[in-house]
Protein backbone atom coordinates (compact mmCIF):
# COMPACT_ATOMS: atom_id res chain seq x y z
CA UNK A 1 0.00 0.00 0.00
CA UNK A 2 1.68 3.30 -1.03
CA UNK A 3 1.24 6.41 0.91
CA UNK A 4 -0.89 7.74 -2.22
CA UNK A 5 -3.37 5.24 -2.22
CA UNK A 6 -3.07 5.73 1.79
CA UNK A 7 -4.44 9.17 0.50
CA UNK A 8 -7.35 8.16 -1.65
CA UNK A 9 -8.35 6.07 1.21
CA UNK A 10 -8.51 8.58 3.27
CA UNK A 11 -10.24 11.20 1.11
CA UNK A 12 -12.90 7.98 0.73
CA UNK A 13 -12.98 8.13 4.54
CA UNK A 14 -13.64 11.97 4.94
CA UNK A 15 -16.43 11.55 2.48
CA UNK A 16 -17.91 9.11 4.43
CA UNK A 17 -18.04 11.47 7.50
CA UNK A 18 -18.16 14.38 5.72
CA UNK A 19 -21.59 13.12 4.27
CA UNK A 20 -23.38 11.45 7.69
CA UNK A 21 -22.88 14.92 9.03
CA UNK A 22 -24.48 16.82 6.38
CA UNK A 23 -27.11 14.51 7.22
CA UNK A 24 -26.81 13.40 2.94
CA UNK A 25 -27.24 9.34 3.90
CA UNK A 26 -25.13 6.71 5.47
CA UNK A 27 -21.72 6.88 6.37
CA UNK A 28 -20.28 5.91 3.19
CA UNK A 29 -17.54 7.53 0.85
CA UNK A 30 -15.88 6.31 -2.42
CA UNK A 31 -12.93 8.09 -4.74
CA UNK A 32 -12.08 6.95 -8.65
CA UNK A 33 -8.90 7.30 -9.66
CA UNK A 34 -7.52 6.76 -13.10
CA UNK A 35 -3.20 7.89 -13.43
CA UNK A 36 -3.28 9.24 -10.15
CA UNK A 37 -6.06 11.35 -10.57
CA UNK A 38 -9.45 11.96 -8.72
CA UNK A 39 -11.61 11.89 -11.47
CA UNK A 40 -14.83 10.84 -9.21
CA UNK A 41 -16.34 11.55 -5.51
CA UNK A 42 -19.04 10.14 -3.50
CA UNK A 43 -20.34 9.61 -0.82
CA UNK A 44 -24.17 8.34 0.31
CA UNK A 45 -26.56 10.43 -0.96
CA UNK A 46 -29.76 8.26 -0.53
CA UNK A 47 -31.74 10.70 2.24
CA UNK A 48 -30.67 13.84 0.15
CA UNK A 49 -31.89 12.82 -3.39
CA UNK A 50 -34.69 10.62 -2.03
CA UNK A 51 -32.66 7.56 -4.11
CA UNK A 52 -32.84 4.29 -2.95
CA UNK A 53 -29.62 3.52 -5.53
CA UNK A 54 -27.58 6.51 -4.43
CA UNK A 55 -24.82 4.37 -2.99
CA UNK A 56 -21.60 6.08 -2.46
CA UNK A 57 -20.09 3.62 -5.30
CA UNK A 58 -22.80 4.47 -7.75
CA UNK A 59 -22.34 8.44 -7.07
CA UNK A 60 -18.94 8.23 -7.35
CA UNK A 61 -19.08 5.66 -10.96
CA UNK A 62 -21.50 8.37 -12.06
CA UNK A 63 -19.27 11.06 -11.25
CA UNK A 64 -16.23 9.41 -13.07
CA UNK A 65 -18.23 8.84 -16.25
CA UNK A 66 -19.20 11.99 -16.84
CA UNK A 67 -15.92 13.73 -16.20
CA UNK A 68 -15.13 10.89 -18.17
CA UNK A 69 -17.67 10.91 -20.77
CA UNK A 70 -17.32 7.41 -21.05
CA UNK A 71 -19.45 4.00 -20.13
CA UNK A 72 -17.04 2.37 -18.57
CA UNK A 73 -14.17 2.93 -16.09
CA UNK A 74 -10.96 1.06 -17.42
CA UNK A 75 -7.60 1.31 -15.87
CA UNK A 76 -9.59 3.25 -12.94
CA UNK A 77 -9.37 2.09 -9.01
CA UNK A 78 -11.83 2.56 -6.51
CA UNK A 79 -11.59 3.30 -3.02
CA UNK A 80 -14.54 2.80 -1.00
CA UNK A 81 -14.79 3.30 2.76
CA UNK A 82 -17.17 -0.02 2.80
CA UNK A 83 -17.02 -3.05 1.04
CA UNK A 84 -19.37 -2.63 -1.53
CA UNK A 85 -23.03 -3.88 -1.22
CA UNK A 86 -24.52 -6.33 -3.81
CA UNK A 87 -25.74 -3.68 -5.88
CA UNK A 88 -22.65 -1.36 -5.99
CA UNK A 89 -21.04 -5.14 -6.27
CA UNK A 90 -22.85 -5.27 -9.65
CA UNK A 91 -22.34 -1.44 -10.72
CA UNK A 92 -18.46 -1.87 -10.50
CA UNK A 93 -18.39 -4.85 -12.83
CA UNK A 94 -20.26 -3.32 -15.17
CA UNK A 95 -17.93 0.14 -15.03
CA UNK A 96 -14.68 -2.58 -15.41
CA UNK A 97 -12.53 -0.43 -12.87
CA UNK A 98 -8.89 -2.35 -12.53
CA UNK A 99 -9.09 -2.45 -8.85
CA UNK A 100 -11.48 -2.16 -5.62
CA UNK A 101 -9.95 -1.15 -2.41
CA UNK A 102 -12.17 -1.26 0.51
CA UNK A 103 -11.71 -0.11 4.00
CA UNK A 104 -14.73 -1.20 6.08
CA UNK A 105 -15.71 -4.58 5.40
CA UNK A 106 -19.74 -5.86 5.49
CA UNK A 107 -19.71 -7.52 9.20
CA UNK A 108 -18.52 -3.80 10.02
CA UNK A 109 -21.36 -2.54 8.28
CA UNK A 110 -23.71 -5.22 9.37
CA UNK A 111 -22.62 -3.73 12.79
CA UNK A 112 -23.26 -0.39 11.75
CA UNK A 113 -26.80 -1.92 11.05
CA UNK A 114 -26.41 -1.96 7.24
CA UNK A 115 -26.76 -5.35 6.47
CA UNK A 116 -26.60 -6.59 3.64
CA UNK A 117 -26.17 -10.30 3.98
CA UNK A 118 -30.44 -11.03 3.01
CA UNK A 119 -29.57 -9.54 -0.46
CA UNK A 120 -26.82 -12.64 -1.36
CA UNK A 121 -29.51 -14.87 -0.15
CA UNK A 122 -32.19 -13.50 -2.42
CA UNK A 123 -30.44 -14.18 -5.11
CA UNK A 124 -29.84 -17.73 -4.68
CA UNK A 125 -33.80 -17.83 -4.15
CA UNK A 126 -36.80 -18.82 -7.00
CA UNK A 127 -39.23 -15.67 -8.02
CA UNK A 128 -42.07 -16.94 -5.88
CA UNK A 129 -39.50 -17.43 -2.03
CA UNK A 130 -38.32 -13.96 -2.28
CA UNK A 131 -39.33 -11.61 0.21
CA UNK A 132 -40.29 -9.53 -3.23
CA UNK A 133 -41.97 -11.94 -5.29
CA UNK A 134 -40.83 -12.06 -8.61
CA UNK A 135 -42.95 -12.74 -11.49
CA UNK A 136 -42.48 -13.48 -15.48
CA UNK A 137 -44.53 -12.25 -18.14
CA UNK A 138 -44.61 -11.23 -22.18
CA UNK A 139 -41.19 -12.65 -22.85
CA UNK A 140 -42.48 -13.63 -26.25
CA UNK A 141 -43.27 -9.89 -27.02
CA UNK A 142 -40.16 -9.13 -25.05
CA UNK A 143 -37.66 -11.47 -26.82
CA UNK A 144 -38.57 -9.89 -30.21
CA UNK A 145 -36.70 -6.73 -28.92
CA UNK A 146 -33.61 -8.78 -28.13
CA UNK A 147 -33.97 -10.39 -31.37
CA UNK A 148 -33.95 -6.49 -32.63
CA UNK A 149 -30.63 -5.96 -31.11
CA UNK A 150 -28.86 -9.72 -32.24
CA UNK A 151 -29.45 -8.07 -35.57
CA UNK A 152 -29.06 -4.67 -35.49
CA UNK A 153 -26.29 -2.63 -37.29
CA UNK A 154 -23.57 -0.28 -35.84
CA UNK A 155 -24.25 -0.56 -32.00
CA UNK A 156 -22.10 0.54 -29.42
CA UNK A 157 -21.05 -2.98 -27.58
CA UNK A 158 -20.24 -2.45 -23.95
ZN1 LIG B 1 -24.09 -0.16 -2.30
Amino acid sequence: MTEKQRSFMKMAIDLSRSGMDQGKGGPFGCVIVKNDQVIGIGSNSVLATNDPTAHAEVVAIRDACKNLDHFQLEGCEVYTSCEPCPMCLGAIYWARPSKVFYANDKNDAAEAGFDDQFIYEEIEMTDSERRIPFQQMMKEEAKTVFEEWITKQNKTLY
